[in-house]
């Protein structure tokens, strides 16, 4: 409550709010008359209300052009730490067993293998750039995204039927919505190879956790990699912290030091750009832009 009048004794003449993870309530909304924008550094924007905004005629702008190489370098780290354990090469090395990598588990190459990219937005398609750079097969499910697009970049477009059931590695980038909750559950995993593996860097709760939990416990997939989860940050006693074949991060995909620099300059364009200079606006950050009619 302190923070939340502060806030609006603060903010009270601004024009424009940069905002990061913080929640924005209505009520600091209501308390800045001059307020024409707020911009958040990323593109989810679970933290204001957006049809709030569209009310008030207050746009809402996102970084929409910095993220992508980011969380597309950490699902290949994923793929890569994921098939290939280099932490058990690496204590096996320290504790003078050089001779027992032979004791050490099957790893594996990228090479030719299946990799089906849920979402080929901003990030699906630069995680297809890199996976294409391993000479993997790259299989797309999109269906906003005209076939034609999909193969000029050098994928196939495939249905969601025909594409659990090939893919080695599958990574999703869809928006968490209605229609994505629960996108990947039981039934997928049923359908999917026992030796695929998963990667989750988009938003918790287009993979079922449960069914993940119980898919990776009853060996239906190799392994999972996950950045986000159905409640952040999750419990201290979630079940998929008792399993090996997780590999676990904090929400922290998008957060390399470059990528929090662009973040920084482009959210602060945003917003100066939007009250001064509108010609320069890059109008795709503008998530409002339709109702705000620009
Ligand atoms: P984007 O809007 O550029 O792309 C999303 C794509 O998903 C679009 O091409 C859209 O056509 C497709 N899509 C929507 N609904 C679909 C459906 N039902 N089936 C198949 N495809 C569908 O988004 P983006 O910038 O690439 O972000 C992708 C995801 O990554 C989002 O969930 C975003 O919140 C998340 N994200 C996470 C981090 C992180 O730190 N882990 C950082 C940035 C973004």
């Amino acid at each position: 409550m302190l923070v939340r009048s502060n806030l609006k004794k603060e903010l009270a003449d601004v024009s424009g709010i940069v905002l990061r993870t913080a929640q924005m309530p209505n009520e600091v909304i209501d308390a800045c008359p001059n307020l024409q924008i707020i911009a958040r550094h990323g593109v989810g924007y679970d933290n204001v209300d957006l049809s709030y905004l569209n009310k008030k005629k207050i746009a809402l702008g996102v970084t929409g052009t910095a993220n992508a190489v980011s969380v597309a370098e950490h699902v290949m780290t994923f793929f890569l730490q994921l098939t290939k354990n280099i932490h058990l090469s690496d204590e096996l090395t320290r504790k003078g067993k050089f001779q027992e990598k032979g004791n050490l588990p099957s790893f594996f190459e990228l090479y030719q293998k299946n990799v089906l990219i849920l979402g080929f937005g901003r990030i699906g398609q630069a995680v297809a750039k890199r996976c294409l750079g391993f000479e993997m097969n790259v299989y797309v499910y999109d269906p906003y995204v005209s076939k034609d697009t999909i193969e000029k970049m050098g994928c196939h477009s495939i249905s969601i039927e025909d594409s659990l059931k090939l893919a080695d590695f599958v990574s999703v980038h869809l928006p968490l919505n209605d229609e994505t909750k629960n996108f990947i559950n039981a039934k997928s995993f049923q359908e999917m190879k026992d030796s695929c593996v998963i990667v989750n860097t988009a938003r918790g709760g287009i993979i079922n956790e449960q069914d993940l939990y119980q898919a990776l416990k009853d060996k239906k997939l190799r392994a999972a990699g996950l950045d986000v989860y159905e409640q952040e940050p999750p419990p201290s006693d979630h079940p998929l912290f008792d399993l090996s074949n997780v590999l676990l991060t904090p929400h922290n995909a998008a957060l390399t030091l470059e990528c929090r620099m662009r973040m920084a300059v482009e959210v602060c364009e945003t917003v100066s750009f939007y009250l001064k200079n509108k010609e320069k606006l890059n109008l795709q950050n503008i998530i409002n832009r339709k109702e705000l009619g620009i």
